[in-house]
């Protein structure tokens, strides 16, 4: 099937890329190599380098004739989100409109989204299911929600099959050692964990040691990025088989701190990592933890690597390369 994945140079875009060239699909990349890089290009994907903020370059690129779109350009750092909201209106929202009437202009009706758990903000209940009342706390929240309802519209009124993915905390890399793009000025543990390991960054600061939780960190559902590839195929089968839209979380189901992220990652690094507490980060919840039970039950999706050790093995595997010797 041909398939554009737009944002397909990212960290999770490059991984879905993969996935669906593993599976025998033809993929076409469409990024503006803003915050992805050439280096996760694959030399049998095709690749357009081009803004979603273009129109005129998505409808000429569209009308290659596609049967369906993967969506996972946007900006997601939550922080910024809320000093700078103009650009992820913009961006996210506005990128996203655009996306999608060329898609509708081209007659593509299967769209696979990437959402984000920041549509449920502050958990009244633990393990978040779908079923949580949506109330986001940060901009970038809202951008994923409003392009949600967005998608629900089209779904109606222009018939889209759409499928949101509502993602945990992705992590983790290609256990192949095929994507070997680090991010660039990343705000999440994990890359950051790694940067310091590798000697790019001098420490990791623990944003609050005085959580109620079991060590007083943060505790988060970490998802490696090849069980959310997978994922992103599975969904689309579904959507083309069952003609119907979706909306599930993808998550490990597992809780893990900041600690124990950083004890595991000292112990298979096999480098120090110093770390110094640091105040809580605003907007920070203690502890969020998915329940996917809708994403096994309806797409039969299993994780193979979500399990601490090959979080940060994959990763590792990519940065020990800048590892000083
Ligand atoms: N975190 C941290 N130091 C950092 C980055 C993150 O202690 O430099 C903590 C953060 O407070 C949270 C967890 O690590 O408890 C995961 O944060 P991340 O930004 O990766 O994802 P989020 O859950 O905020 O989307």
């Amino acid at each position: 099937m041909k398939v554009l994945v737009v944002g397909g140079a990212g960290y999770i875009g490059s991984h879905v890329s993969r996935e669906l060239l593993d599976r025998g699909h033809e993929v076409t990349v469409y990024d503006n190599l803003s915050f992805g890089q050439r280096v996760n290009l694959f030399p049998e994907a095709g690749f357009v380098e081009a803004d979603i903020l273009d129109p005129g370059a998505l409808s000429r690129c569209l009308a290659g004739g596609y049967r369906a779109i993967v969506h996972l350009a946007a900006f997601k750092a939550a922080g910024e989100s809320m000093t700078s909201p103009e650009k992820y209106a913009a961006n996210n929202i506005g990128g996203t409109i655009q996306v999608l009437n060329a898609a509708s202009a081209a007659g593509v009706k299967h769209v696979v989204f990437s959402s984000s758990a920041a549509v449920y903000g502050e958990p009244q209940y633990l393990p978040i299911d779908e079923d949580h009342p949506l109330n986001p706390e940060n901009f970038y929240g809202f951008t994923k929600l409003e392009i949600e309802r967005i998608l629900g519209w089209y779904d109606k009124l222009r018939g889209l099959r759409f499928a949101a993915l509502r993602y945990f905390n992705a992590a983790g890399y290609d256990p192949a050692g095929r994507v070997l793009g680090r991010e660039r000025n990343p705000a999440n543990l994990l890359p950051i964990i790694m940067e310091v390991a590798a000697g790019t960054r001098p420490s990791l600061r623990i944003f609050g040691d005085d959580y109620p939780t079991p060590d007083g960190t943060g505790v988060r559902d970490y998802i490696h990025v090849t069980d959310l590839a997978v994922a992103h195929v599975e969904a689309l089968e579904h959507i083309l088989r069952e003609d119907r839209s979706l909306t599930v979380n993808l998550g490990s189901e597992t809780g893990l701190s900041v600690k124990e992220i950083l004890e595991a990652a000292r112990r298979i690094t096999g480098q120090e990592i110093p770390s110094v507490t640091a105040g809580r980060r605003p907007g920070d919840p203690a502890k969020l933890v998915s329940s996917a039970e809708r994403a096994r039950k309806l797409l039969g999706w299993e994780r193979r690597h979500s399990d601490l050790e090959s979080l940060i093995a994959t990763a590792w595997n990519v940065y020990r390369r800048e590892a000083a010797p």
